[in-house]
């Protein structure tokens, strides 16, 4: 071991959330390092290129884009990261002809949502008013603030009308809520609930608080020009200006304990390096029960470890590269415009029922796809006059997928054929839940959140109550990943809440 082993900082896993950590600590001035499993940096933060189309095998759509706070505070922009978005963010053809279409602009979605019920289109603005100010004062700004115990939580709320109202739909289910909105458009409820179901989320669970978040920051989502690995890049390059550094293709085997304080990492190729304190960005199975070992866990946080949930439901998409364009069949010429077109299911029983049978392993074919074309938006992602065409279905994890991915493929591809003409297709790809978890290995189960959003999973449960705020009962490891509260997707928040909370600790020592 030489003094250039040594770091102030050691963060583990170089996803969004990873980069984000180091890149804060390094620009605070700490000696960071960043290590990494695999051959590259990015996590979910992936592009790969095949035959010049441009793939985000993982994320596409990004919810928060410029409201993360390292968006302005490490000058992301200047580092090349440019979002886009869509005219329209969500289309839902309907087997009439019709398409209800949801975007950013609530007026618009309103004026669609009225072609099919004007009750429902007064229900979307009377929603969108009110969910409006509950993102503002406090669900985005909760996202970049450690959490508190539910009660105190709720006692905060109390002390505005925002507040009282995020409190009295914190505990209704997505569906409870549209009910108490009154939308009755069997339609209309299909698409609001698509929004949150598309993740996997469990809409008939006591999660109301993220629902304003899944709608409203869901209808701005954008894609990153370029590719979602432009989003790691400038991460990256902010990391390495501000002299951090990061070796890939190490990974990170155990933490280094010396009387019970962690004192290093030790990675499987025999290198160690040590450091004041560990950020895991990993997810609570590999964080305690690999690299701290179970004989080093205080009694409670063990039970808290073993019993984590992983999600039951995950994604498997499919990439298809057109020599022309695809062309979308329905009456209305807006949906070439839409970000998402959700194709496959028009009434919310059909979502509810569909999920249910997919949840009891009832769901051998593609019944529900939602499809970006990338192309339409930013032309770099195919060779020129090319199209690519990104199709997902939320599916159930089975360790046999790899073997029926090409008949579940083709039943994708025959329902996207009903709503579109894709012409000559000239590449296909498929990606499984085995695959996700071979290849991010914190991502078990095809994990998109490293672990399941339950009540007893979120807040101030998440991981648990032990380590939500980052620091960890064993001295010197913090967590900074998906599985810490505020969540997984691309928020950036736990990453950047754990180079906070590290940074005091290293001041204080
Ligand atoms: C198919 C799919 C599609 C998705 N689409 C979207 C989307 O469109 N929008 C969105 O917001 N979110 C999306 N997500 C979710 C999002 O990608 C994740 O929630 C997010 O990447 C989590 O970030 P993270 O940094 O916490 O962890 P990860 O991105 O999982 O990164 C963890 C890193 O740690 C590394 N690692 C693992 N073990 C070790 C070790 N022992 N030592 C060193 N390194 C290690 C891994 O290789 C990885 O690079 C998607 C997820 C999936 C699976």
């Amino acid at each position: 071991m030489t003094a250039a082993d040594a770091y102030d900082v050691i963060v583990i896993g170089a996803g969004p959330n990873g980069l984000v950590c180091a890149a804060y600590l390094a620009k605070a001035g700490r000696k960071v390092l960043l290590l990494e499993r695999r051959f590259e940096t990015g996590g979910g933060l992936n592009t790969d290129e095949y035959f010049g189309y441009r793939l985000n095998l993982h994320a596409v759509h990004h919810m928060m884009a410029e409201r993360m706070p390292a968006h302005q505070d490490l000058g992301l922009e200047a580092l090349g990261v440019r979002y886009l978005r869509a005219p329209v963010t969500a289309a839902f053809p309907l087997r009439d002809g019709r398409a209800l279409l949801l975007s950013q602009d609530p007026a618009e979605s309103a004026r669609s949502i009225a072609t099919l019920s004007e009750s429902d289109a007064s229900a979307f603005s009377r929603m969108w008013d009110e969910f409006t100010p509950i993102l503002e004062e406090h669900l985005i700004p909760m996202t970049y603030r450690l959490p508190e115990p539910a009660l105190d939580q709720m006692v905060a709320f109390g002390s505005s009308a925002s507040g009282t109202r995020l409190a009295e739909i914190s505990e209704m289910s997505f569906v409870e809520v549209l009910d108490e909105y009154g939308f009755t458009d069997p339609r209309v409820r299909m698409a609001l609930l698509s929004l949150p179901a598309m993740w996997g989320l469990h809409l008939e669970d006591p999660l109301g608080y993220l629902y304003p978040l899944y709608v409203c920051r869901m209808l701005s989502t954008a894609l990153v020009k370029g590719g979602s690995h432009r989003l790691s890049s400038a991460l990256y390059r902010s990391l390495l200006r501000n002299g951090g550094a990061v070796i890939d293709q190490c990974e990170a085997a155990r933490l280094v304990l010396h009387d019970g304080q962690v004192t290093g990492v030790a990675c499987s190729d025999g290198r160690r390096f040590e450091a004041r304190a560990v950020v895991s960005t990993l997810d609570p199975e590999q964080t305690f029960l690999r690299l701290v070992g179970e004989e080093h866990l205080p009694g409670d946080l063990g039970p808290a470890v073993r019993d984590w949930e992983w999600e039951e439901r995950t994604l498997f998409g499919l990439h298809v590269g057109l020599r022309g364009d695809l062309v979308w069949k329905a009456a209305e010429p807006r949906i070439g415009d839409s970000m998402i077109v959700f194709c496959g299911l028009e009434t919310d029983d059909e979502l509810l029922g569909h999920l249910r049978r997919l949840d009891a392993g009832q769901e051998p074919e593609c019944a529900w796809l939602h499809v970006t074309v990338p192309t339409r938006f930013d032309a770099t992602m195919a060779p020129p006059g090319r199209t690519l065409v990104r199709a997902e279905a939320v599916v159930r994890y089975d360790a046999a997928w790899r073997e029926r991915a090409g008949a579940f493929g083709d039943s994708c591809l025959r329902l996207l054929g009903g709503y579109a003409d894709l012409g000559e297709i000239v590449f296909r790809r498929h990606t499984t839940p085995v695959d996700i978890e071979e290849k991010l290995t914190t991502m078990k189960r095809g994990s998109i959140k490293h672990g399941a959003y339950t009540p007893l999973q979120m807040g101030y449960l998440r991981p648990n109550d032990l380590c939500s705020r980052s620091e960890t009962p064993i001295p010197g490891l913090f967590l900074g990943g998906a599985s810490m509260y505020p969540g997984g997707m691309i928020l950036g928040g736990p990453g950047y809440l754990a180079a906070q909370v590290v940074g005091g600790f290293l001041e204080r020592r």
